[in-house]
Order: C-alpha cells, then sequence, then structure tokens
C-alpha cells in the first residue's frame, strides 16, 4: 500500500543494505542505494548555499536529490505557500526534480520539554512556540505537496519521566497517527507519503509497545525511530549524553516488530562513528545535520583513510589561529570544489573576518565528506557479506 519502493537486499550482523527505486507521493523515481542520508535544509535551502551553488559546485556520489526540510523553519509560511497554491519547492526555488521529506522538529534546532499536550505536538519557530495537531499537519502536507512527511510524536519523555506519562506518551503518539488517517478510506497523497514515528522514552518496554502498535500501520512507508534525545544537538532540553550500551538496551527488540521491508529512519546529528553504530542495529537512513552544525561552528570533518575499519574522524577547528599561515589545501585528496580551491588560511581568514563564504566552503567539503562516509560505508557492508 505504501509508496516506497525499498528492497531490503541483505540483513548483517554491521548493517542492513538495501536500496530505494520509489519514494513518497506520487512514487517519485529515486535510485539509491542504502544506508544514506537525506540533505538537511533550513528555510528551503542547504545552509549558506544558494540552490545555484549546489548545482554548480556540489558533487556527491550519490545524486544530490533526497532532501530533508523542517516544519518549524517553514511554519510561519504555511498560509502563504497555501495561497501560491503550487507547493513548497515552487515556493521556495527547489528545483522540482529535487524530493523533499518534512521532518517535525528541526534535527539541530530548538526543543524543550513541558509543551506536548494531549491534543498537540510543540514545535519552536522563530516567532516562537506552535502546537501541531494531526489535522493541521495534513493540511499542512498537502499544501506543501512535500513528498514525504514524519507522523506526529509525544517526545517529551525525560530520563526521570514515570510509567504512567510514557504510557500516555505511547497512546498519544499512536492516537495522532489513527487522526492523522481517521479520513482515509481511499489512499490520498499524504496518507501514502507518511514515515511513521515510533517513540517510548527512555523505556524499553515502552519504545517496545510503540514498535508492536504502530509496526502494522498499512500506510507507513517508513517508520522514523526518535533517539533525538542522544544526537549532538545541544538546542534539544531532553538531551541525554550518547551512549551505545543504553542505545542498544533501550531499542531491544522493538525493530522487529517494524516490517523488515520497510525504511528505518534516524533523524539528528550523529557522528561517523556513532553512524556507524546505528547502521549496526538496523538503520538506513539518517540526515546531513551533523555535517551543516560542523561547518556552522568552523570546522572542517576528516574520516580516517581506512574508515570505517577504523572508525577514527577528525576535525579542522578553523576558529583556531593555527592555520593563520597554513598554504597548503584544505585536505590534498578530496576532491571537492573547497579543497580544489583554497587553503586552510584562506579558510581561516574567512572565519576571522566572518565572511559569508566561510561557512559556504565548509559546508560544501563537510557534505563531500558525509556523503563519502555513506560510500565507504555500503562498500564495508557488502564486502563483509561476501566474505561470510
Ligand atoms: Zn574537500
Amino acid at each position: 500500500m505504501a509508496n516506497s519502493k525499498f528492497v531490503l537486499d541483505k540483513t548483517t550482523t554491521i548493517g542492513r543494505i538495501g536500496w530505494i527505486n520509489e519514494w513518497g507521493r506520487d512514487s517519485s523515481a529515486l535510485d539509491r542505494a542504502t544506508p544514506s542520508y537525506m540533505i538537511y535544509t533550513r528555510a528551503g535551502h542547504i545552509p549558506h548555499m544558494t540552490w545555484d551553488t549546489v548545482g554548480s559546485k556540489l558533487t556527491l556520489k550519490q545524486k544530490v536529490e533526497l532532501f530533508q526540510i523542517t516544519l518549524p523553519s517553514h511554519y510561519e509560511s504555511v498560509e502563504v505557500i497555501k495561497e501560491f497554491g503550487k507547493g513548497l519547492k515552487a515556493f521556495c526555488g527547489i528545483p522540482g526534480d529535487k524530493i523533499v521529506h518534512l521532518s517535525i522538529l528541526d534535527p539541530i534546532g530548538t526543543c524543550y520539554t513541558g509543551y506536548n499536550d494531549t491534543k498537540s505536538e510543540a514545535i519552536w519557530t522563530k516567532s516562537g512556540r506552535r502546537s501541531i495537531i494531526p489535522e493541521h499537519l495534513r493540511e499542512i502536507v498537502e499544501s506543501m505537496k512535500v513528498n514525504s512527511f514524519s507522523t506526529l510524536l509525544d517526545y517529551d519523555t525525560p530520563t526521570d519521566t514515570k510509567n504512567k506519562r510514557l504510557t500516555k506518551a505511547v497512546n498519544r503518539t499512536s492516537d495522532w497517527l489513527d487522526d492523522l488517517f481517521r479520513m482515509e478510506q481511499d489512499e490520498t497523497p499524504s496518507a501514502l507519503s507518511a514515515v511513521v514515528a515510533i517513540g517510548g522514552g527512555f523505556s524499553a518496554f515502552h519504545r517496545e509497545r510503540s514498535a508492536r502498535e504502530l509496526g502494522t500501520n498499512l500506510f507507513a512507508m517508513g517508520f522514523s525511530i526518535d533517539l533525538a534525545p542522544f544526537s549532538l544537538n545541544e538546542k534539544n532540553q531532553l538531551r541525554v549524553p550518547y551512549s551505545e550500551t543504553e542505545i542498544r538496551a533501550l531499542l531491544g527488540d522493538s525493530l522487529s516488530y517494524l516490517p523488515e521491508g520497510k525504511l528505518r529512519l534516524c533523524e539528528g546529528s550523529f557522528t561517523p562513528a556513532q553512524i556507524m553504530f546505528l547502521i549496526s542495529l538496523g538503520f538506513d537512513m539518517f540526515d546531513s545535520s551533523y555535517a551543516t552544525m560542523l561547518a556552522e561552528e568552523g570546522k572542517a570533518l576528516r574520516l580516517a583513510s581506512d574508515f570505517p575499519a577504523n572508525l577514527q574522524f577528525a576535525t579542522l577547528d578553523f576558529t583556531d589561529k593555527t592555520f593563520e599561515e597554513d598554504f597548503t589545501p584544505l585536505f590534498e585528496d578530496c576532491q571537492c570544489y573547497t579543497c580544489k580551491n583554497y587553503t586552510k588560511g584562506y579558510l581561516r581568514h574567512l572565519h576571522n573576518t566572518d565572511e559569508l563564504l566561510g561557512p559556504m566552503l565548509l559546508t560544501i567539503h563537510n557534505l563531500t565528506e558525509f556523503d563519502e562516509m555513506f560510500s565507504r560505508i555500503r562498500e564495508y557492508l557488502t564486502s563483509n557479506v561476501k566474505q561470510s
């Protein structure tokens, strides 16, 4: 029923290997091997880049075609987009052949505890807090004409949450999904492009319950499993230290309640080593907010030459004066526009003078490296299957 042609090729102890042929609404053609990622955007563009520069300066191994947009950065223009009538892509000047997925929260944006209620999930826009009810989300998805979207989640279950509140959160997430599709007797585009949110907070029991209840949802084109508190986003008040042991224990067997052949999405900002670990637990899709976050901190990402056999990675920090008189290219062996044309000394200078070009050049390199990372991970998974 659901509109995503995801083909799970193999499951290994270090991850799932798959392929996506179609994506969401209108079954947009896509040709993408997994594990993979969506490119993070804000206000309708990759932060610090225009679509023109994306077209001329960004060359990735996987086609530059799948993007994550977030509700907080578009919520205030929903009415205008509705009136405009041609959808969000046309409104923002996003090239028509691109595919956009709508996430409810910004993976590197604000999130506070204490504001979800029985009827709605809270998000934070530039103008403050907004409450999203299922019916409204339906309207937003319809007016924006996004290719897919994540469904509502009661994420507000910090570490000390009592069982009663956890049960309420799982029930709310299920109820909101029912409300979203209450009118669906037919297969409307919005129903067919839903990536169903799975919650449960810091309780393995509730995570399993949420997965068991929602895993059977016929409309789901995939599932978004909430690990946002473990991500690097310091603007999330629910944030806790990342812990592999804790994540493994929390997820437990819950993913086994989701159909094998459906995509598993993890929205959030995670390091290369963390992503590799999450892939080993069975996740297929991520977002590139980590690459953007580093660029905004003035940092360039570098994987170990034998990543992911070696999970090390480094970040060069251009807020550091050390690079002032370093006239070598950013990275000799990287083929990206930034590394081919600019020196470390110049990147330091751009940072120091607060030039807009600085974060743009770092974004180009970081996305290239982030993309390279997934390419190497896919090769690594494939070669490990052959050996076993
Ligand atoms: Zn580069």
